[in-house]
C-alpha cells in the first residue's frame, strides 16, 4: 500500500495559553489602544517593542500593523519617496515589492542564485541604479551577509532587511535584522509568531526610529514609546512628518509576548522537521537540496528544493502526484500567481526586466510549508512521499 498524509500544511499551533490569558485581559479593562493607559500601566504594546528589542540587541524598536507596514516604513523613515528606484531581490513574495511601491518608487530586481540567495554579481551590476537596498531573506536563506555589506558600503546603498522569513536566525552570529540600517519582521499567522497580522521594526539609528514612530501615528504621545529614542530626536521632524497609521494594538503585542519568549525553543522545533526532510531528500536523482552556509544560523519554517533542468510538465506532474498522496508543495516557476507564489514577471506594475539566470532557478524551484503541527516523524513521511514520485517522474524524464 502506497503511504498517504493527511495531515495540514496549513495548521498553525495554538497561541500558547499565557498569551490567551494576557489577551483576555487586555479585553476585560478595554484599553486595546497602545496609548490608552491607566496611571502606572505600561502598554503590552510597549512591553513587547521594549522586548523585542533586547532579543535582537537594538536600540530601538517599533510595533506596526503588519510586516509591509514596517516595510514601507523603513523606506519612508530613509526619504525614499515617489520615483527613486529601490533594489530588492527577483525571488521574494508580493508584499515586498508591494512596499517599494507603496512609497511610489519603482523596483529594480536582483537576481537570485541556486542556492537562492542575492547575486552579488548582478548586485555590483546594478548598483548604481539605487541608493537602497531592500534585501529579502526570503524563505529564511541568508545570502553572505559580510560580503554584502562590504559591497553595499562601497556603493553607499544602505540596507533594509525584511526578515519575515527569519525571525530568530543570525548570520556569523549576529542576528537577522541587525545588519542593515532597519530590520523588518512580520507577525503574520505562517510567520515565527502569530498575531495573525502584525510587524516589528527595528534599527540603532534615533532618527529613523524617530521618523518611523510619527509616520505609523504617534499622536504626538511619543514620548510613551520606551523602546524608542529620546525627546530631543522628535524635535525636528514632528512638522514634517506625515501621519500614516499602522500601529499595532494592545490585543496583538499581548498575544505576542509569550510567543516570544519561546521563540528560541520554536526554531529548534522547526529545525528538527526541516533535518528530516533533508535527510529524506538528499541523494534522489534529479532532486538537488540547497545547500547552507555553516555561517547560517537559519529557521527551517519552510524547505526548498530544485529540480534543474525538469520540464514545466514534468515538475506540475510531480507537484499533482505529491498532493494525491496529501503532500502540499508549491512551485515558484509557474507561469501565473496561485496561493501565495507569484513570480516576479506578474507584478508587472514595476515592469521588471527579465532576469534569465534567475528564471532557470525558479524554473525548477519547489516549495513546501513547514508547519510545527506536523511531527518530525510525519515529516520523514512526507520526505519518503516526494523522492517516490520524485524518483518516478525522474526515471521516465530521462
Ligand atoms: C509575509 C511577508 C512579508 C510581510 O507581510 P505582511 O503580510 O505584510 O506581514 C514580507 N516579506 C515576505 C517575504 C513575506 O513572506
Amino acid at each position: 500500500m502506497q503511504e498517504v498524509f493527511s495531515g495540514s500544511f496549513t495548521q498553525q499551533e495554538p497561541i500558547p495559553e499565557a498569551g490567551i490569558a494576557a489577551a483576555i485581559d487586555v479585553m476585560r479593562h478595554g484599553r486595546l489602544h497602545r496609548y490608552n493607559t491607566a496611571p502606572g500601566e505600561t502598554a503590552q504594546t510597549v512591553l513587547l517593542e521594549q522586548e523585542f528589542a533586547q532579543s535582537v540587541g537594538a536600540r530601538y524598536c517599533l510595533a506596526v500593523a503588519s510586516g509591509g507596514y514596517a516595510l514601507a516604513t523603513a523606506l519612508r523613515a530613509l526619504g525614499v519617496t515617489g520615483g527613486d528606484t529601490v533594489l530588492t531581490n527577483v525571488f521574494t513574495l508580493a508584499p515586498v515589492p508591494g512596499a517599494i511601491a507603496a512609497v511610489g518608487a519603482v523596483p529594480v530586481f536582483v537576481g537570485v542564485t541556486d542556492e537562492l540567495v542575492l547575486d552579488f554579481d548582478d548586485l555590483e551590476a546594478k548598483a548604481q541604479q539605487a541608493r537602497v537596498l531592500l534585501l529579502s531573506h526570503m524563505r529564511g536563506h541568508i545570502c553572505d551577509m559580510n560580503r554584502l555589506t562590504e559591497i553595499c558600503e562601497k556603493h553607499g546603498i544602505t540596507i533594509i532587511e525584511d526578515c519575515a522569513h527569519t525571525m530568530g536566525a543570525a548570520w556569523d552570529e549576529k542576528p537577522s535584522g541587525r545588519w542593515g540600517k532597519v530590520g523588518c519582521f512580520s507577525c503574520q499567522t505562517y510567520k515565527h509568531m502569530n498575531s495573525g497580522e502584525g510587524g516589528l521594526l527595528v534599527t540603532d539609528d534615533p532618527e529613523v526610529a524617530a521618523r518611523a514612530i510619527l509616520y505609523s501615528g504617534s499622536y504626538m504621545l511619543y514620548e510613551q514609546h520606551l523602546a524608542g529614542p529620546p525627546k530631543e530626536a522628535f524635535d525636528d521632524l514632528i512638522y514634517e512628518t506625515p501621519n500614516i497609521s499602522g500601529r499595532m494594538d494592545n490585543l496583538r503585542a499581548a498575544i505576542l509576548r509569550p510567543q516570544l519568549a519561546t521563540l528560541a525553543k520554536q526554531c529548534a522545533r522547526w529545525n528538527v522537521r526541516y533535518a528530516a526532510l533533508e535527510a529524506g531528500l538528499r541523494d534522489v536523482p534529479g532532486l538537488k537540496v540547497i545547500e547552507r552556509s555553516e555561517k547560517e544560523h537559519f529557521v527551517g519554517s519552510s524547505f526548498q528544493f530544485l529540480l534543474p533542468g525538469w520540464s514545466a510538465e514534468k515538475i506540475s506532474q510531480a507537484v499533482e502526484c505529491c498532493a494525491r498522496r496529501g503532500v502540499a508543495l508549491k512551485w515558484f516557476g509557474a507561469s501565473d500567481p496561485s496561493g501565495y507564489t507569484s513570480r516576479y514577471d506578474s507584478w508587472a506594475y514595476a515592469a521588471p526586466d527579465p532576469l534569465p539566470a534567475s528564471d532557470r532557478v525558479l524554473a525548477g524551484l519547489v516549495d513546501l510549508r513547514v508547519p510545527l503541527t506536523i511531527t518530525p516523524s510525519e515529516f520523514s513521511v512526507i520526505a519518503r512521499i516526494i523522492r517516490e514520485e520524485v524518483g518516478r517522474l525522474y526515471q521516465t524524464e530521462t
